[in-house]
């Protein structure tokens, strides 16, 4: 693994244990040129999943990017990290092994929101306010009587989308996280 500070090409592995509920394997690697730290992750892909976004534009699905969607929803609840890490897990799992030749960010979208249900009532209204983009106040009432009954999303056909960088600034901040 090439050193990301100097490029250095003999970088040593310092620790190497297991993450993400042994899904994969975290290791601590030291370059001995310009002694600069680093970590790097071994996980199993088991293949490349394209993501359809509803502008038409494919893109590589970034593990990383799903990840930041979720910390944004989780941001300030008190989930252990290894919920979350196993949720992001089991929904890149779940992506990889679809089948499909590439998914939609709305497939996405939706297998966050039945995962973040599942884990965090606050976590899955801010999500799907984000990414449903609720046209009226009555379509945010259908979604709370939703929670904790089981009860399928209405209108869960309605086009979400998973792209929004959690960086930016938001398009709907609730302004009471
Ligand atoms: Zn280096």
């Amino acid at each position: 693994m090439r050193c990301p500070y100097c490029g250095g090409s003999e970088t040593q592995v310092k620790d190497s244990r297991p993450s993400e509920d042994g899904a994969a394997i975290r290791r601590r690697r030291v370059c001995p040129d310009c002694a600069g730290r680093f970590t790097t992750f071994e996980r199993v892909q088991l293949r490349e999943v394209v993501v359809l976004k509803r502008s038409g534009k494919r893109v590589p699905f970034d593990r990383d990017k799903l990840q930041r969607s979720i910390d944004v929803a989780l941001r300030k609840r008190s989930v252990e990290p290894e919920r979350i890490e196993r949720l992001v897990s089991g929904i890149t799992r779940q992506l990889e092994s679809a089948g499909e030749p590439e998914v939609t960010s709305e497939a996405i979208g939706e297998l966050v929101m039945a995962g973040l249900k599942g884990l965090d009532d606050v976590a899955y209204v801010r999500f799907a306010s984000v990414y449903k983009n609720f046209r009226e106040a009555k379509d945010f009432e259908d979604l709370l009587g939703t929670l904790g009954d089981g009860t399928p999303l209405p209108g869960s056909e309605t086009a979400l989308e998973v792209e929004p960088e959690p960086e930016a600034p938001g398009r709907r901040r609730s302004g009471r996280t």
